[in-house]
């Protein structure tokens, strides 16, 4: 069988707002023999069935069989139509590629900042540390290594201003020192507070990389030491090819913000609890009312640098921040004598869990406790072990 590679017979670009409101490009090609007019027919198709479609109805074949009913309708015989989209900068008029969650962006031909939808939006930044600094940087924390790879992103938070008024009743279990022995005492605690903070939600989807909770702590820090500023359009260009696009909206982030600040104000509610008295054994809060009050939150890109070295024959990773340096998370290489003292570590478990097991084997009845202690020790030792065979250790 011979197979005759496909002719293109007409290909056209069509600017298109979508129905669900959305700013694109479709191209579109046709295959198979060129025909007078087969071009304006195509656009015209193409503008007018892509305007009456929502977004994502634009990828699906439903669209593509369409456009070649309505083409055959006209009397064009073409073999097969292809479609491509992409996004419409408002401003300059390119073409953006985006991930499909990315509802934000910034453009990196002009340095407009704005959603799919085409409205703009202003956006904070903080200038990186150059990479020159982040690579000093790496080398004193690690003896001098080989850095491999750093990569500069620029991650997107929201930053909302909040007030948490919190009304809670908790009770605290605590020990007492009582002669020579320590007593177990009950008490119930219950207050009113109001605390005002400042809380970074990273605008995407999958808000997990590595050291994101310590660059959430950095982000928090360095928003009150020193304000980011909102961007010309050159800064935005400039930052553009590093900007991870937000995925998350202004008004989902106030949902999301709410849900958070509870938690936090929760958790604010155990400290203070905990802290009225010393060796406290357990905090259960019981009533909890919050009042949350969020501030329209900002749109910041902050500098995060992830890198990559090389040390004594292994690969490490790491994570900067580059508001102001801070390391935020690191591999580093474990030394032989680490190594051992794990192995030792493990192997004095193992032994003293052979111990224990024999222990309440003779002593006790019921030989439970022996099962709990087999399992926690031999957990243990299993851990120690896998630990003393693991390629690094994470230091913050
Ligand atoms: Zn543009």
């Amino acid at each position: 069988m011979i197979v005759l590679e496909s002719e293109i017979a007409a290909q056209t670009t069509v600017s298109v707002s979508t129905r669900d409101g959305r700013i694109v490009y479709i191209s579109a090609t046709a295959y198979g023999t060129p025909q007078p007019n087969l071009t304006d027919t195509l656009t015209r198709i193409i503008s007018d069935i892509g305007s009456r479609l929502d977004y994502w109805q634009l990828y699906g074949d439903k669209f593509r069989l369409q456009v070649l009913s309505e083409l055959s309708k006209y009397g064009y015989k073409v073999e097969n139509v292809e479609v491509a989209v992409s996004y419409r900068c408002p401003n300059c008029g390119a073409a953006i590629e985006l991930n499909p969650e990315a509802i934000i962006y910034v453009c990196k031909y002009c340095g407009w900042s704005g959603d799919i939808f085409g409205k703009n939006l202003k956006i904070y930044v903080w200038p990186t540390l150059p990479r020159q600094s982040v690579e000093q940087l790496v080398k004193r924390f690690t003896g001098g290594a080989k850095i491999v790879e750093a990569d500069l992103k620029y991650v997107p938070y929201w930053i909302f201003k909040a007030s948490i008024t919190v009304n809670y009743a908790a009770k605290v279990v605590y020990k007492v020192k009582r002669g020579k022995k320590y007593v177990r005492r009950e008490a119930n605690v219950g207050e009113k507070f109001e605390k005002e903070i400042v809380y970074p939600l990273v605008a995407r989807l999958n808000a997990e990389f590595y050291g994101d909770l310590e660059m959430q702590g950095n982000v928090e820090y360095n928003f009150r030491k020193k304000p980011p500023k909102e961007v010309t359009s050159e800064e935005a260009r400039s930052i553009a090819p590093y900007v991870l696009s937000p995925e998350i909206s202004r008004d989902e982030a106030k949902e999301i913000i709410v849900d958070e600040l509870e938690d936090v104000g929760l958790n604010i509610a155990k400290d203070r609890a905990k802290s009225r008295f010393s060796n406290v054994e357990s905090v259960h809060v019981y009533y909890y009312e919050p009042e949350i009050r969020v501030s329209d939150p900002i749109l910041v890109m902050a500098p995060y640098w992830f890198i990559i070295y090389k040390s004594k024959g292994g690969i490490y990773s790491g994570a900067f921040s580059g508001i102001d340096g801070d390391l935020l998370k690191l591999e580093v290489p474990i030394t032989p004598v680490e190594r051992l003292v794990r192995l030792l570590g493990a192997w004095l478990v193992a032994a003293l869990t052979g111990l224990g097991v024999e222990f309440f084997l003779n002593t006790s009845s019921s030989g439970k406790e022996s099962i709990v202690i087999a399992v926690i020790g031999l957990g243990s030792a299993l851990a120690l072990t896998k630990s003393a065979f693991s390629e690094a250790k994470v230091r913050r």
